[in-house]
């Protein structure tokens, strides 16, 4: 069966796929333009609340009939999106370097990690969504099993920093679970969106079960207000808690990937050369715009000076020129209203006293929106620049006398994404890793958590709650159904009526038998 049969049985399906769309009105629009010259990329139309309502209903319509194919049935289809991102490799990257300022290699990474993670889902997905056999001490003669079971209609919302790898992800393991899919995608990445949903298309979705619906902030809420059955959001601490709160009046439940104010934790033994390399990387990484980068740099004070010595040079030779400019390596700052946010807490902390050891300062090339690569020393843990995710190449430097205080710092934001520990023991930095509140730590690494794909992603506190990625990113689009049925087909259970005196002598033997805590305690079943 091929997979135009498959969805032949999924009301409107055909009708969608012969190209008849139902009446659609729009209201305002979209302009895309690109953050590193301004030119105008494409434009979007605002998805108005009728069409909310609309897609809600076919999402709704579609989504029984597509979770009634097997699970082998449905990876077809994520295997053909896989071959349909494949060819368009090219144009998603340079749509990813266009609307977002990024730089290639960066858009290739991006794009390696999104194909990536969706080609782990086609190999392992089949057994991740397998029910589960469990037996039960208290009932051996019933057989039980859990089932993962789609919610329904999942909407996803995402961000601007990684529009490809944050929508393809949830939208894929949403469907890959069963669910239909309503996408949202920022406002700041419209055209990203539009390339994910031709590939959906191009692969042969069902249309019903994918809907794309542009706009700001209203339209998310309004999306969230249509009663999905479940959320995935990624995004920033405050919107993730209007959402969590208008979800919570529908006890929808809600995925949140928040921010993060990172910390790379730099050992007295460390290797410098390799752990400024790595860490100024995963500083710079997009310009800093990504919520696992890293932003404070906790460092021995035995070594601070000579390791900011390093993280300098490190910036003058890979991320500037010789003159100062930046080289292809920096990217630019995706919105105009983020490179305030950075700009604000450097001077903020530059006004406080803290010292800018490069960098400090906005750069303007060729008229794009870029910042240079900032190492702050003199920092104060009561700063902004030390507390509020900053999404920027910029990182905040503290020292610390004992491995006590580094992780008190650490952990003294409201966040708890990841933390990297930089030494040549490994022991003593797996020794700390209990002591750090966050979701991932990375040993002698650090921004490579962000893309590992068999393990669960996701961070504490204010950095949100849910899994993504691995095992746990798809059970997250499911709930667990327990089935249990009769093995052996007795006539009658034992804990039915009638209470008889050889039940009850039963009931208290077992007791004796299962949880005396001496021997003489369960010596008590016999008699
Ligand atoms: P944002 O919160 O401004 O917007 C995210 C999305 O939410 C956008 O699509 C936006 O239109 C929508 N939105 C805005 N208001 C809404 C509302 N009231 N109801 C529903 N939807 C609404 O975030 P951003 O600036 O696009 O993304 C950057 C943030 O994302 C950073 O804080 C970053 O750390 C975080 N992030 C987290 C992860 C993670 O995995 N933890 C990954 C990437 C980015």
């Amino acid at each position: 069966m091929d997979r135009r049969e498959l969805v032949a049985g999924i009301p409107g399906a055909q009708a969608r796929q012969n190209g008849q769309n139902a009446a659609q009105t729009y209201s305002e629009t979209i302009v895309s333009r690109s953050p590193a010259g301004g030119d105008v990329l494409g434009q979007v139309r605002i998805a108005t609340s009728q069409q909310i309502g609309q897609a809600m209903e076919e999402a709704r319509l579609g989504q029984a009939a597509w979770a009634r194919l097997s699970i082998a049935q449905r990876l077809l289809f994520v295997r053909t999106l896989r071959d349909a991102l494949y060819r368009q490799r090219e144009r998603i990257t340079r749509v990813l370097i266009a609307e977002q300022g990024k730089v290639y290699e960066e858009a290739q990474v991006e794009f390696l990690a999104t194909i990536e993670q969706v080609d782990f889902y086609l190999r392992r997905a089949a057994a991740i969504l397998a029910p589960e056999q469990v037996s039960e001490r208290l009932l051996p003669h019933r057989k039980l099993w859990v089932a993962h079971r789609p919610y329904g209609v999942v909407l996803v919302i995402a961000p601007w920093n990684y529009p490809l790898y944050l929508s393809t992800i949830p939208v894929v393991t949403a469907l890959l679970a069963g669910n239909s899919v309503l996408y949202k995608p920022s406002e700041y990445a419209t055209q990203i969106g539009e390339l994910l949903a031709m590939a959906i298309a191009e692969a042969g979705f069902p249309p019903e079960i994918f809907h794309i619906l542009h706009g700001y902030g209203p339209t998310g809420a309004a999306l969230v207000e249509a009663g999905p059955d479940r959320i995935f959001f990624t995004g920033s601490v405050p919107t993730g808690k209007r959402i969590a709160h208008a979800a919570a009046e529908k006890l929808i439940p809600v995925t949140l990937e928040l921010g993060g104010k990172d910390a790379a934790i730099v050992l007295a033994d460390a290797d410098i050369t390799r752990a400024a390399t790595g860490v100024v990387w995963s500083a710079m990484f997009n310009a800093g715009q990504t919520c696992g980068s890293v932003e404070r740099v906790l460092v021995d004070r035995r070594i601070a000076d000579r390791f900011v010595a390093a993280m300098q040079k490190v910036i003058e030779r890979q991320v500037l020129n010789g003159d100062g400019s930046p080289r292809r390596e920096l990217a630019a700052v995706t919105t105009p209203a983020q490179i305030e946010i950075i700009d604000s807490q450097v001077k903020d902390a530059l006004a406080q006293g803290a010292r800018a050891v490069t960098g400090g300062h906005r750069l303007d090339r060729a008229g794009g929106r870029y910042y240079a690569p900032t190492i702050l020393v003199d920092v104060t843990p009561g700063m902004r620049v030390f507390q509020e995710e900053t999404f920027g190449p910029v990182v905040a430097v503290l020292p610390f006398d004992t491995l006590d205080e580094a992780v008190t710092l650490n952990n003294a934001t409201e966040f708890g994404l990841i933390a990297s520990i930089w030494t040549r023991d490994e022991r003593a930095a797996l020794r700390l890793t209990p002591r750090l509140k966050v979701g991932n730590v990375a040993i002698n690494a650090h921004l490579e958590a962000t893309g590992l794909t068999s393990t669960p992603w996701g961070g504490i506190k204010a950095s949100g709650y849910g899994r993504s990625h691995g095992p746990d990113g798809l059970l997250e689009m499911t709930y667990s159904q327990t089935i249990n049925a009769d093995r052996f087909g007795f006539l009658h259970e034992p804990f039915w009526y009638p209470y008889t005196p050889v039940k009850r002598s039963f009931f208290s033997r077992l007791i004796h038998l299962l949880y005396g805590p001496t021997w003489r305690d369960r010596l008590k079943a016999l008699f």
